[in-house]
C-alpha cells in the first residue's frame, strides 16, 4: 500500500481469482474454463478484427447486440454487453443499490458480490443457505433490498427452477432482482423468458464458460430497457469502449455457431454425469451440479490436503477456505481425457495417503 492510497481503499479485500500457474503445464480443473476452443467462426472474426484495431471498438457493439437479441428472443434495447459478466454484475451493484438500499445474497455464493459492494461502499446482507446449501426463497420475500441470486449457484452447483425465482420476483416488486446465470447453459433453467413480465429483472450470463471466451472477457445482460438504460449510464460514464473489437467479433462469431455450442454443453453434461459417479463409487458426496463443475467432499481427506495432493500431481482444482465450504473442492468438468487424469490422481492419493 502507497502512502497515497485512499481511506477507501483501505479496507477493501480484493477478489481472489483463481490461479493460473505457469510453471507446469496442469490439467486444469480450477476455474470453470471451457476445454473446447471457441469456434473457428469466431476465431477467424476476431484475428480478421485485429486488422483494424487503428480504429476504436464500436461503444454500441451493434453487430453483437442485435445477434444477441435475435438469439435470446428479446429487442436489442434489453441488452448490454459488457467486460465479461463481472462489469455488468459491479454495474448493476452501482446502478440499483446504496445506502437506503442494501445488497442481498446467499452466504455461500459467487465471492465477488461483496466485493463490487464493498468497492462501491453499497452495505450487504447475506442469507444463510440451508444445511444442504439450498436456497429458500421465501428468504428472500420483501427483502426491501437489491437481490443478487447465482442461479446455478457457484460453487454449491445448485439451481433454482423458473418458478421459484418468478416468485422471488412477484414478492420483490418494488426491488431489483439481479439473476446471475454465468453456468445456466448446463442444465438450469433461464429467466430470459420473465423479462417482458417483470420490469424488477436483470439477468446476467457469459461467454466464459459455454462459449469458450474466457480469456475475451465478454458478458452481457438483458432486461427492462428501462433497467438496461441504467446500466448503459454507468458504462459510458467508466468506458464506453469497453468491449473491445476483436472480442465482440469473437462473441458474434460464436453466437452464429450455437450448435457448436451446444454440442460442447452436452459433452460437459455428459463427462458430469460420468465423473458424478465415479466419485461417488469412490466414496464423495456431491451436490446435484447443474453447472460445469461439481462440488465434492470426501469424509476420509480434508478439502484442502485433497487440493494440494492433486496440484502435487498436476492436477488443479479450486479449494475455498471459507468455513462452510472448507470441506469442499470444486472441480471443473474438462474433456473426458482430463476427468480420467483426476480420478487416477485421486485412486493414487486415496489409497496412499494416510487418512
Ligand atoms: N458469476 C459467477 C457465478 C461466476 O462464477 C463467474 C466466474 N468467475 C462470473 C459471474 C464472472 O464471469 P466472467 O466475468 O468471466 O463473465
Amino acid at each position: 500500500m502507497s502512502r497515497f492510497q485512499s481511506e477507501r481503499l483501505s479496507t477493501l479485500t480484493p477478489y481472489t481469482p483463481g490461479e493460473q500457474p505457469r510453471d507446469m503445464q496442469y490439467v486444469k480443473l480450477n476455474t470453470n474454463e471451457s476445454p473446447f476452443p471457441p469456434s473457428e467462426r469466431a476465431q477467424r472474426l476476431a484475428a480478421e478484427a485485429a486488422g483494424r484495431l487503428q480504429l476504436y471498438s464500436d461503444p454500441t457493439c451493434r453487430t453483437l447486440v442485435d445477434k444477441l437479441a435475435e438469439v435470446y428472443g428479446v429487442d436489442p434495447d434489453e441488452v448490454i454487453v459488457t467486460n465479461g459478466s463481472d462489469e455488468v454484475l459491479d454495474f448493476a451493484f452501482q446502478a440499483f443499490c446504496d445506502k437506503d438500499t442494501p445488497a442481498v445474497f446467499a452466504d455461500v455464493t459467487y465471492g465477488f458480490y461483496p466485493v463490487f459492494a464493498a468497492r462501491n461502499g453499497i452495505p450487504f446482507e447475506t442469507i444463510p443457505l440451508g444445511d444442504d446449501f439450498s436456497i429458500d426463497i421465501a428468504d428472500y420475500f420483501g427483502a426491501d433490498k437489491t437481490i443478487f441470486i447465482a442461479n446455478p449457484n457457484a460453487p454449491t452447483g445448485l439451481a433454482l427452477s423458473r418458478d421459484e425465482i418468478e416468485q422471488i420476483l412477484i414478492n420483490n416488486p418494488d426491488n431489483v432482482v439481479v439473476i446471475d446465470e454465468a453456468y445456466v447453459d448446463f442444465g438450469g433453467e433461464s429467466c430470459v423468458p420473465l423479462i417482458g413480465q417483470y420490469d424488477n429483472l436483470l439477468v446476467t450470463q457469459t461467454f466464459s464458460k459455454s462459449r469458450s471466451l474466457a480469456g475475451g472477457r465478454l458478458g452481457f445482460g438483458i432486461g427492462n430497457r428501462s433497467l438496461i438504460a441504467d446500466l448503459h449510464t454507468i458504462r459510458y460514464s467508466t468506458n464506453p469502449y469497453n468491449v473491445n473489437s476483436m472480442t465482440a467479433a469473437a462473441g458474434y462469431g460464436v453466437l452464429c455457431d450455437e450448435g457448436y455450442t451446444r454440442a460442447n454443453c452436452q459433452a460437459i453434461m455428459e463427462n458430469r454425469a460420468w465423473t458424478t459417479l465415479e466419485l461417488a463409487k469412490r466414496g464423495f458426496e456431491l451436490t446435484e451440479s447443474k453447472t460445469n463443475f461439481i462440488f465434492a467432499k470426501h469424509p476420509g481427506i480434508d478439502g484442502g490436503r485433497l487440493y494440494a495432493e492433486l496440484k502435487a500431481r498436476g492436477v488443479l482444482v479450486r479449494h475455498f477456505t471459507a468455513d462452510r465450504i472448507r470441506d469442499y473442492n470444486r472441480i471443473t468438468v474438462g474433456k473426458r481425457e482430463q476427468m480420467e487424469r483426476l480420478l487416477q490422481a485421486i485412486d493414487e492419493i486415496l489409497t496412499r495417503c494416510p487418512q
